[in-house]
């Protein structure tokens, strides 16, 4: 029977835009149902993308074709590249949005992409038969058939706003909660827990003393998230800071029975590194104050978010403790923060994929699976979907390793580690960090992107001409050497071994500039200097990447190891009840994901590969004896 649709994507929130763009830029005919058109790419906390670890995020999903990094580029009103003093492996892109922009952009780049219809709805249950997601019921009770689904429904299942002891049902303010949705996802057979975020409260800019402020600026020359940007042409902004003074404690203090997750209100997990003002207080006490940065919610917007306050304490508490910090002494609260709590799955029921095991086309993506941040959600938007609309057409799915990227790291953390609290993205994550930079997302991942069909004719032609530069400087900076003597009259000195070294390798050392390389080679007067700070990049990680090369190598065969689904670890001799049940629960897809599992030891994982191996060598056999 034919179907309306390849795809449906559920939720027009960061994950479902991403995966909807996706899913349409591989062939598939995709349906974006989403409650509300006009809240498409709306930012629910925070106006601002990228960050630490985050940012590589963006890049990656930049250099799969995806939508955040433009729309970030085109709505971006201070550009801030992070750790600029440190590593480039530790350096990540952020850039404040002017939030309408950016939801715009959004919205127009979905728009333009074809084979994508935009539908408002809410589902109220998906169709499943046989173990196979078949459609979905609108709560108006359409069905809508398709061959695979993306549920990305964010902070909005069974959600419930907290404003000190008031709750109200929701899914983020301004928007309705969505109730039963949850019902369908349990009799899949994952899991469900609740969690909770929180936001701060949003500030009336013309009532903020600015004049009293430290002001900070962005960067001078911001640097794009998109590989298709050129330049950052919208004009730049600054942002406030200020800091609680003794006063804002003593009411955090005085005030906490009343906050909703200090009161007994909420219990649930919330994210442990954006802790709310009140958490900050009670764990980290008063110290010297802490840092609240007044960031401007857009270009002819007056609302400014107050990062670094996020709380659930009673508006008139939230009003008092916001007048006693500097340059805050007569602020108005266009409305105050809260806390949320929300029904999440156990992203252990998920494949590499994001395909739910056990549901054929079932694919999760988001806040859903207990990560938190527009950066986490988007990138795995644009791996369900782009899955989904290889199950609709029949192949096979792609799985992101850690080897590769940061996307992989946090897929593979999930479905083998689960998640304790919300998840977010740090460059502490990736034991691969010095070759998973966000400078080099492209040359990472472009290729792959359009092998899977998933980069269009205007990126593959920029791709290609980049590559081309930096190949040809690498070239020719090899081609060229220098003994130490040769070295030392251009200013160089290097140890005086008498061995000739290429121009790459001595930019290696720490000391040299591609400039100074530039100037004993005439023919890079060109290189552009994007492709010369790549260059140079390239050139002081080459000696780290070749040490880290066994340890890659190791997680490539280990990632080889394909563990059989039904394995039964109940009857597998030799293992601890622990580790039976562990693997049970986790069903790691390959060797490696099993090392990965906590608490796994050598000796476990050396156990299960002999029976893997005895396993494999049986069915070959029965095999063979079936012919
Ligand atoms: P969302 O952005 O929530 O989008 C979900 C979309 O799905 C919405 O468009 C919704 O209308 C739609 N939808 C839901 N159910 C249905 C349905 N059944 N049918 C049709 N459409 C549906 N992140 C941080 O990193 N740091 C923070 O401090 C932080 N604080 C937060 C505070 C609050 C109060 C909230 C609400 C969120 C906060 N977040 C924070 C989280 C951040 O907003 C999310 O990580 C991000 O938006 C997740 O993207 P998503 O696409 O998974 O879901």
């Amino acid at each position: 029977m034919k179907s309306d649709w390849d795809v449906i994507v559920i939720g027009g929130g960061h994950a479902g835009t991403e995966a909807a763009a996706a899913s349409a830029r591989v062939g598939a005919s995709t349906l974006l149902l989403t409650q509300k058109r006009a809240t498409i790419g709306a930012m629910s906390c925070n106006p601002a993308i990228g960050g630490l670890g985050k940012g590589h995020l963006v890049r990656e999903i930049d250099a799969l074709g995806g939508v955040m990094g433009r729309a970030a580029d085109l709505g971006g009103i201070q550009f801030r590249l992070l750790n600029r003093r440190k590593g480039p492996a530790v350096r990540g892109p952020r850039a404040q949005m002017d939030r309408r922009l950016y939801a715009s952009a959004v919205q127009e780049l979905l728009g333009g992409t074809e084979g994508l219809s935009i539908l408002e709805g809410e589902v109220a249950r998906l169709i499943v038969d046989a173990g196979v997601v078949v459609g979905v019921e609108t709560l108006e009770g359409a069905r809508l058939s398709c061959r695979a689904v993306v549920v990305a429904t964010g902070t909005f299942l069974n959600g419930v706003m907290h404003v000190g002891h008031q709750r109200s049902p929701g899914g983020r303010v301004g928007d309705a909660a969505v109730t039963g949705f949850s019902d369908g996802l349990a009799g899949a057979g994952l899991r469900l827990g609740r969690l909770k975020t929180g936001t701060p409260a949003r500030l009336d800019g013309r009532t903020i003393d600015w004049d009293r402020l430290e002001m900070q600026d962005g960067d001078a020359d911001p640097v794009p998230f998109s590989m298709l940007t050129s330049a950052i042409t919208r004009p730049q902004i600054r942002c406030g800071i200020t800091r609680t003074t003794e006063e804002t404690h003593r009411i955090i203090r005085a005030n906490l029975e009343r906050s909703a997750m200090y009161g007994g209100q909420i219990d649930s997990r919330g994210p442990r590194y954006c802790p709310s003002i009140e958490d900050k207080i009670v764990r980290f006490g008063d110290r010297d104050g802490h840092q609240v940065f007044l960031e401007p919610e857009g270009l002819d917007d007056p609302t400014v978010y107050p990062n670094g306050l996020s709380t659930s304490l009673p508006a008139d508490a939230q009003e008092a403790m916001l007048r006693s910090i500097p340059g805050l002494e007569r602020v108005e609260l266009f409305r105050p923060g809260y806390a949320i709590e929300y029904d999440h799955v156990d992203p252990r029921g998920l494949r590499s994929s994001l395909e739910v095991e056990g549901a054929r086309g079932l694919h999760l993506a988001g806040q859903i699976n207990g990560t938190t941040g527009y950066e986490e959600a988007a990138a795995q938007g644009l791996v369900a979907g782009l899955n989904a609309a290889r199950s609709a057409a029949g192949l096979e799915p792609v799985v992101f390793s850690r080897a590769e990227s940061y996307i992989g790291v946090m897929i593979d953390d999930l479905v083998t580690r689960g998640i304790t609290e919300p998840y977010r993205m740090f460059t502490s994550r990736a034991e691969f960090r010095l070759s998973l930079r966000a400078d080099n997302a492209d040359r990472r991942l472009t290729p792959r992107g359009i092998a899977w069909g998933l980069v269009d004719a205007e990126r593959r032609s920029v791709f290609a001409a980049r590559l081309a530069e930096i190949e040809a400087c690498e070239a020719r900076l090899r081609a060229i050497s220098l003994t130490p003597t040769e070295a030392e009259r251009a200013g160089i000195i290097l140890n005086r071994d008498g061995r000739r070294r290429s121009l790459f390798e001595i930019l290696a050392h720490p000391d040299v500039t591609f400039e100074t390389v530039r100037n004993l080679c005439p023919e890079l007067e060109t290189v552009s200097d994007s492709v010369a700070e790549q260059i140079e990049i390239d050139a002081k990680y080459a000696v780290y990447l070749d040490r880290q090369h066994d340890d890659l190598e190791r997680l490539r065969r280990d990632e080889q190891v394909a563990l059989p689904e039904d394995l039964d670890y109940a009857s597998l001799p030799g293992l601890s009840n622990e580790m039976r049940q562990k693997l049970a629960a986790t069903r790691p897809q390959t060797l490696g994901q099993a090392g990965r599992i906590d608490g796994m030891t050598p000796a476990a994982l050396t156990l299960v590969l002999a029976h893997v191996r005895k396993w494999g060598l049986r069915d070959v056999a029965a095999t063979v004896a079936g012919i």
